[in-house]
């Protein structure tokens, strides 16, 4: 069954609406953000949208382009006229495409990995991006996950949630999906590379602490729960905010 979200579709409902009904998953790098909102727009048959993809897109721009990644006005004046579309041919997994090519395969680099974060602490790439992410959830209802998701780009959403983790298992989760990929890697390097993404990723409305969450976020620690348990508590939440 396609439930693609095609970039021409009529409005369904109100904006307000759309952006009302959507659910805002926000935590740190490797919290499972991405492997619970994929299952999670499943069993609502809304669309999914990582939007770390968008600010990796952005990263991958700027590296192919003579631009200087610390040059935050040039990096902005780019990525506001950056060619960059997110296509929906599977509703759970959203394709990125760059002047009309689909970059989606790319954005895990290590190159990418090593540069997003100094991307996405610009506060113009900030707005850009996130005016282009309140788009998408007003033509209809969505399940976005990232970082700024419940704080900044949908505050509305009556379901907000957060995911936290401790280090230890968001490296060992990182490391699997690593070697998953055939990369050589080791727990202490991953864990390294966690930590430094915490701290770069903890400016700017970023919420990556469960106390940096939405008031409204219900806060889900996924330590030890698998993704099944994860997504029952986040259908709850769902069912109990949209109950009325
Ligand atoms: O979630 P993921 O690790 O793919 O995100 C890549 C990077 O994009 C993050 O480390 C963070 O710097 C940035 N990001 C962000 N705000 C979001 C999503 C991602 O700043 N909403």
């Amino acid at each position: 069954m396609e439930r693609a979200i095609p970039t021409d579709a009529p409005e369904s409902d109100a904006p307000a609406g759309s952006i009302a009904r959507s659910v805002a998953i926000d935590g740190p790098t490797a919290s499972g953000k991405s492997a619970v909102g994929r299952a999670l727009a499943r069993r609502l048959a809304y669309g999914f949208l990582d939007t770390g993809l968008m600010y990796r897109a952005c990263t991958l721009a700027v590296l192919e382009s003579p631009v200087d990644p610390d040059d935050e006005d040039a990096v902005a004046e780019l990525v506001r006229g950056l060619d960059l579309d997110v296509q929906w041919p599977d509703p759970e997994t959203p394709r990125v495409v760059i002047a009309g090519s689909d970059v989606s395969d790319r954005l895990r680099e290590p190159q990418i990995e090593a540069t997003v974060s100094l991307i996405s602490r610009v506060p113009a790439v900030r707005d850009e991006l996130v005016r282009r992410q309140r788009a998408f959830a007003e033509r209809s209802p969505i399940v976005m996950a990232g970082r700024d998701i419940g704080t900044r780009v949908l505050t509305e959403a009556r379901t907000k949630l957060f995911l936290d983790a401790s280090l230890e298992v968001r490296a060992a989760r990182r490391l699997a999906e690593e070697q998953a990929a055939g990369r050589r890697s080791d727990l202490g390097r991953v864990s390294d590379e966690t930590d430094r993404r915490d701290q770069l990723d903890s400016t700017g409305h970023r919420a990556i602490r469960p106390e940096q969450a939405a008031d409204d976020a219900v806060v889900i620690v996924t330590d030890d729960l698998d993704i099944d348990g994860v997504v029952a508590r986040a259908v709850e939440a769902y069912e109990r905010a949209n109950a009325s």
